[in-house]
């Protein structure tokens, strides 16, 4: 049976990047050696490198003036490097989940933290949308989408200090302003390519403005000079994530994924609208096209576990929701084909038809 895969992350890439992946594990472009085998040195991962590099900036078209970066650690790492390096008395976060909380966590132990608005109140089913900005903090950090809530910034805000955005699930998903943005960063695991690696894109006149001591590893300045090669970055998973930018390049860019994206998420919010059962949880002015969650509603409330046992027997993978929301949670990520999401919608409507 064929499988749809909704995973939140780890989740689905593009079928013609593992196979590629799986092909340059075999042999890297006939040298007769495995991409796993060769030096991160060697003019054939600087190859590599160089166009993953490229390739970031030409799709996001990224203004003069940024780096491109590929480290390890994920993105909760950048949650400390981020105030490691910047915040030097006080800093802004917004609190829209569980991610924007870990981001603040580390961030206190650098300094003051100024959470200009959240939206724990709602359960973070909505992104606030009326906030102001201390003009005196360092920096105002973003999560642009909520992996677990399924909500999302429809736009690029403007803002009057540096801004820093945890952008991991949806990277490329849709055009982004990227001059607004001091920084933008993730895990590549969601929207991108394998876990392992994570994806920075930084302003180089950010840097240095703290002044504390930074050890190496953890500033961004060291990496800056020896972009991506100050240590062994992760090989393999750098590749897979040049595959998934040479997709979307060949789809046409991100404009046509953003396209594609709002006609999936579409799909499957009309779906949700206009059901007996379902309900969706996320106010509309800040719902997601990359995770797209729903419930029962109340009175049918004790049919969520066959509904998930259900779509179980139609392939439908990772449906179900983070515990915290609870129902389901559909990752509609760009490799994620519209087909799959049409075939979640027939086995609601389905689902529907003999219960409600
Ligand atoms: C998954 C996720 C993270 C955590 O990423 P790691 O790479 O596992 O550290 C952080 N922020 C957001 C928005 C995420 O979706």
């Amino acid at each position: 049976m064929k499988k749809h895969n909704f995973n939140a992350g780890p989740s689905i890439l593009p079928r013609i990047a593992v196979e590629n992946s799986a092909k340059a594990v075999l042999d890297l472009n006939g040298i007769g050696l495995s991409l796993l085998e060769i030096s991160h040195r060697s003019k054939e991962f600087q190859a590599i490198l160089d166009e993953a590099m490229n390739l970031f900036k030409e799709l996001l078209n990224i203004p003069e003036g940024y780096e491109v970066l590929f480290l390890g650690g994920g993105a909760s790492l950048q949650f400390c490097m981020i105030p490691y390096n910047f915040l030097n008395k006080k800093a802004a976060y917004l609190e829209t989940g569980v991610w924007a909380q870990k981001a603040i966590k580390e961030a206190k132990f650098f300094g003051e933290v100024n959470v200009v608005a959240s939206s724990a109140d709602k359960n973070f089913c909505y992104v606030p949308q009326e906030f102001t900005v201390p003009t005196d903090a360092d920096y105002f950090h973003i999560t642009t989408n909520n992996t677990i809530y399924g909500s999302e910034f429809q736009k690029d805000i403007d803002c009057p200090i540096p801004m820093i955005a945890d952008m991991s699930s949806d990277i490329l998903s849709r055009p982004v302003d990227v001059s607004k943005y001091s920084m933008i960063y993730g895990g590549a695991q969601k929207n991108l390519g394998p876990a392992g690696v994570t994806f920075v894109i930084i302003k180089q006149e950010l840097l240095s403005k703290v002044e504390r001591k930074i050890p190496t590893m953890l500033n961004y300045a060291t990496h800056l000079k020896e972009p991506s090669l100050y240590n062994t970055p992760p090989v393999f998973a750098i590749y897979t994530c040049l595959e998934t930018l040479r997709w979307i390049k060949s789809l046409g860019g991100v404009k046509v994924i953003r396209d594609m994206n709002i006609r999936k998420a579409g799909l499957l919010y009309d779906a949700i609208d206009n059901s007996k059962m379902f309900v969706g949880t996320v106010s509309r002015e800040s719902r997601s096209l990359m995770n797209i969650c729903f419930v029962m509603k109340e009175q049918y409330k004790d049919k969520e576990d066959a509904f998930m046992e259900f779509a179980k027997t139609k392939g439908m993978l990772g449906i179900k929701g983070h515990r915290s929301v609870g129902g389901f949670r559909a990752s509609t990520y760009n490799a994620l084909p519209i087909e799959s999401v049409q075939a979640l919608v027939d086995a609601m409507h389905e689902f529907e038809r003999n219960n409600a």
